[in-house]
């Protein structure tokens, strides 16, 4: 579980620490700033209150100076008071049992925790007046203080329910990655490669991330199927020839006439078994990466030639004609012996499916930069359904079981042209065709 939400957390964490920090600066600022605005704000109001004091103070002959009644001495913590020329106080409030100091600046004064404003204003009829506005420092300090409470609630509050919610949508965003950790946990115990990771609950990155988890489940089920194919055929292909040598071994042990019939089976046979083993051996090397290549400048008309002459006796046992249509002095950067074989697979091929009485034709020939070719006869042809499977590891058509092969010939012969940079493809015109490409640049 907690290996599982491991990164979750971790990411969790980090930004929580970062909210935290964040969220201590912010406090630290607010100690800072908040006592020189405090001081600032203090002033201000003073200064207000001053102002709005003198506009109420009036004088006539009759009454003397007088304050408008509405006014209040006392008025948000700040005490009002006017005084003559002379410093005497005429009307107002004063902090009781607190010692103002005597002289009046126009400038705002602190002492003993007290903001002292004084101002002068001049009252029509009567003269200059001085107008003092008092207050504690305490009143802000206690804004100040309530500030900070809430400051102290507010930010470890904000930070336990980003932290939560952060948590909730990491947790949602990450549900596909878990979904991806079960499915893959799920594949590796039961060992079964059907299972896929649901897309639909991902998107962005993560959609593309499932997706190429799938696809590489479903390529990974592909190998190990055509592993276990191959694997199952193989050993079905090696037991067949091996069986016969051992029965035939016994009966010319058995019946010592007839031994020399059997020694010419049994040679036969493993013939075809030292084919069939090197041939698996090929595939196997080429499915390691480890056949290496002898490249070469080689004489690729030459060598069609070469295979088409070697082929000849068999051809004229079936009586098939072979025609050549061999561009001259075609070279090709390429592995000699592996050439030959693709070559000798496809006219080996088309002599061994073509029809008696029948015409091969090979062809060469450049176009642009590209070698081009073809093996053509005119036999049954490839059924449909077959074309694409032909180019597959032991596969052989019904038609093909009663002649000589294992189904590996066409496999090696698009692994050679695949690691030459060529390609292959088979159709069918009056016949099969096997057209083939290699690049010479
Ligand atoms: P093999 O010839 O040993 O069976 P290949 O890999 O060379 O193996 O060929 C695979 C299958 O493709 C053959 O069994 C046959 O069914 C089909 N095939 C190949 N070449 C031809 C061809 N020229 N005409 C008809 N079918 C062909």
């Amino acid at each position: 579980m907690m290996k599982k939400n491991a990164i979750k957390l971790r990411i969790t964490l980090v930004y929580t620490l970062a909210m935290t920090l964040f969220a201590v600066f912010i406090f630290i600022m607010i100690l800072l700033f908040g006592r020189a605005s405090r001081i600032d704000t203090s002033k201000k109001s003073l200064e207000m209150a001053a102002e709005k004091f003198s506009h109420a103070i009036e004088y006539d002959d009759e009454d003397g100076v007088t304050i408008d009644d509405d006014l209040e001495y006392i008025s948000h913590g700040i005490y009002l008071s006017v005084y003559d020329e002379a410093f005497y106080l005429i009307e107002g409030k004063t902090p009781p049992g607190v010692i103002l100091p005597g002289d009046f600046l126009q400038e705002i004064r602190e002492q003993d925790n007290w903001l002292i404003y004084d101002s002068q204003t001049r009252i029509d009829g009567y003269g200059w007046v001085y107008i003092r506005a008092v207050s504690s420092v305490e009143v802000y300090h206690e804004e100040f203080q309530q500030l900070i409470d809430i400051a102290l609630i507010a930010l470890p509050g904000a930070i336990i329910l980003s932290a939560l919610l952060g948590y909730l949508v990491i947790s949602l965003q990450f549900r596909p990655i878990s979904n991806m950790i079960e499915t893959a946990d799920q594949i590796e115990k039961s060992g079964d490669l059907s299972g896929r990771i649901n897309e639909e609950k991902a998107s962005g990155e993560l959609l593309l991330l499932a997706k190429s988890f799938n696809t590489m489940f479903a390529k990974l089920e592909r190998s190990f199927e055509n592993e276990k194919r191959f694997t199952s055929d193989a050993s079905h292909e090696l037991r067949t020839p091996a069986a016969v040598i051992t029965a035939e071994a016994e009966y010319a042990l058995e019946n010592p006439a007839a031994a020399n019939d059997s020694l010419h089976i049994i040679l036969k046979e493993s013939n075809k078994l030292s084919q069939l083993i090197s041939a698996l051996l090929l595939l196997a090397r080429a499915d390691a990466g480890r056949q290496k290549l002898h490249l070469e400048k080689v004489d690729l008309s030459g060598l069609f030639h070469i295979v088409a002459d070697e082929l000849l006796p068999r051809a004229e046992e079936k009586n098939i004609r072979i025609e050549r249509h061999i561009e001259e002095d075609l070279v090709l950067e390429a592995d000699e012996t592996l050439m030959m074989r693709f070559l000798m697979n496809l006219l080996d091929n088309a002599v061994k499916y073509g029809k008696e009485n029948g015409l091969v034709q090979c062809a060469l020939y450049r176009e642009n930069d590209t070698i081009c070719g073809y093996v053509k006869d005119d036999g049954d042809g490839i059924a449909e359904e077959a074309l694409e499977k032909i180019f597959e590891r032991f596969y052989r058509s019904d038609q093909a079981r009663h002649t000589d092969g294992h189904g590996l010939g066409l496999p090696i012969a698009a692994w050679i042209a695949e690691i030459h940079g060529g390609s292959i493809h088979a159709e069918n015109d009056k016949g099969a065709v096997f057209r083939f490409r290699f690049p010479t640049k």
